[in-house]
């Protein structure tokens, strides 16, 4: 399952930054097209965290637009679907934003 190695790699990025802390909650940022399921990522998130510091601790998912440019026309557009298209007809688009996942805040316990 692709979300629980994602998953893995963040709560892993979170205890290396901050080992022995009480994490209280997690702030991820999933873009529109990184093709990864938010809700997928909160399963995972509660079986990954059992015996770490981050047991418990809540997890807040953003999911900013994302913005595409067509490489035809050259219009930048906000896509509709995971495979972008521009509104000319044309496959051939760049992602300009969309594809990041990263975590924006921890917040520690005190
Ligand atoms: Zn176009």
């Amino acid at each position: 399952m692709h979300e629980l190695a994602i998953t893995e790699s963040v709560v892993q990025a979170v205890t290396e930054r901050l080992p022995g802390a009480t994490i209280r909650c997690v702030y991820l940022e999933i873009g529109a097209l990184s093709g990864v399921v938010p809700d997928s990522v909160r399963f995972c998130f509660d079986l990954v965290t059992e015996g770490t510091g981050l047991a418990g601790a809540k997890l807040e998912i953003s999911q900013p637009n994302a913005r595409c440019q067509c490489g035809e026309c050259g219009a930048e557009f906000e896509p509709d679907g995971p495979i972008p298209m521009c509104a000319c007809g044309s496959p051939v688009v760049s992602v300009l934003s969309g594809r990041e996942l990263r975590i924006t805040a921890v917040e520690v316990a005190s």
